[in-house]
């Protein structure tokens, strides 16, 4: 029942059975996943979309299987916030938050991906899955890749969050903390992967992985009411998500689904790890990778593997690339918590202060309709904010303790 017509090389179009494969044996170039669009348009109407369950799985022609998904039944279908206080404090007339915040299991878009990738790897057979990451990813594979009932081994940078190392070894998956950063936990895995049997989610199934991404998309685009913003801002560790959310508003064009599509792609990073937005401010197509020092441990990949790809949308729609300090991280997830009650992790405060200095700056319009991709939830970078956030009062079970309080919140 799948629609899958093969895998491509992005650079000299070689196509490729279906195998967890992911690098073109002739170039090197990446593959990706190609669709027979003719007979999907036959059968992926708007009306076919809202008659189905709420999850990501809703637009399942377009993702990388061949039966029924399996995996993250319930992923996917997170809510779009219309942000009009956010709007208002940024002074732009209509804003959205894309909130995978609250992404089923484990608050985060990764959830999206490990879904298409598990499902992926139960049809190809393989039971062991593992992954290289710089946290949720670790998470989200350890969590359903339990509920699964796959082998699972994890491989992150030693220096990870502990809640985020907390949140993953509750499911008791295999987790290997590597001495190094992620690009070298990357490297290492690589080799690992090419020894043993396992479905690597981002290295032999990235392909499949990656398309997971689109789901974000699509949901933009079908709950913007089947039409696609001015503007979207995605943050960027490898570029995938960025590049996978331009796929999918081109298949919904594509396919008939929307009519027009003139949106513009807005890369953000943290200053710390920006070798995509400096590249597009540079105006130039080469990546230099560099060595990751930012609190948004979650983007930090100095090398990142679709980089190149995510300058070129960025060019190719109009967009721009911004990034942004540790101080301005810290106050854009203080921003979106005060206007719009959601408590993003780091990435999510990398979103909104690029997209503040984007507004600032005229490159995203005042009038325009404007989504920012907020990627992950707050709970898991808690550590980020010590020291950063308001006091609580501290008294005696009293009623006069509390009054002497509330005499001097009310103004002394
Ligand atoms: C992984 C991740 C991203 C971006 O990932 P890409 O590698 O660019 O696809 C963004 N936000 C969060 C919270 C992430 O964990
Ligand atoms: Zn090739």
């Amino acid at each position: 029942m799948g629609y899958v017509d093969g895998l491509k090389c992005r650079e000299c179009g070689r196509e490729y059975p279906v195998d967890p494969i992911y690098v073109c044996e002739f170039c090197f170039g990446p593959l990706e996943v190609i669709y027979d669009y003719k007979a999907i348009k036959k059968v992926l109407k708007r009306k076919t979309i809202e008659k189905r369950d709420k999850s990501l799985w809703r637009y399942k022609e377009l993702l990388p299987i061949d039966g029924e998904p399996q995996v993250g039944l319930k992923s996917g279908f997170t809510p779009l916030i219309k942000a009009d206080n956010l709007a208002k404090e940024l002074g732009v007339k209509e804003l959205y938050v894309k909130d995978d915040t609250v992404a089923h299991p484990t608050l985060s878009f990764k959830d999206r991906v490990v879904a298409v990738a598990l499902t992926k790897a139960k049809e190809f057979g393989f039971d062991t899955v593992a992954c290289a990451s710089t946290g949720n990813l670790a998470h989200s594979v350890s969590a359903q890749g339990a509920k699964a009932g796959f082998k699972r081994f994890v491989f992150i940078p030693a220096t990870l969050e502990q809640s985020k190392i907390v949140a993953s070894l509750v499911y008791e998956p295999n987790l290997v903390a590597v001495d190094g950063n992620y690009d070298e936990v990357n490297i290492n895995c690589s080799e690992i992967a090419n020894k043993y049997k396992w479905a690597f989610v981002n290295i032999n199934i990235r392909p499949f992985y990656a398309e997971g991404s689109k789901t974000q998309g699509f949901e933009i685009i079908e709950q913007l009411g089947w039409k696609a913003p001015d503007n979207v801002v995605v943050p960027c560790a490898s570029g995938s998500l960025l590049t996978k959310v331009w796929k999918s508003f081109k298949e919904f064009k594509e396919i008939g689904i929307i009519k027009e599509l003139e949106t513009k792609v807005f890369a953000a990073q943290a200053t710390g790890c920006s070798p995509i937005s400096v590249a597009i401010k540079n105006g130039t197509d080469v990546i230099r990778p560099v060595k990751p020092n930012t609190v948004a441990k979650s983007l930090a990949i100095g090398n990142p593997a679709d980089g190149f790809y995510a300058s070129q949308v960025v060019k190719e729609t109009g967009g721009y690339g911004e990034d942004v300090s540790d101080e301005e991280i810290i106050a854009g997830i203080k921003l979106l918590a005060r206007t719009e009650g959601i408590f993003a992790e780091t990435a999510g405060g990398v979103t909104v202060a690029s997209a503040k200095k984007l507004i600032e700056q005229g490159k995203i319009g005042r009038d325009d309709t404007t989504v920012i991709c907020i990627t992950g939830n707050g709970l898991k970078t808690q550590e980020a904010l010590a020291g950063h956030t308001s006091q609580m009062h501290h008294i005696s079970p009293k009623l006069d303790a509390f009054e002497e309080v509330l005499k001097k919140i009310r103004g002394k």
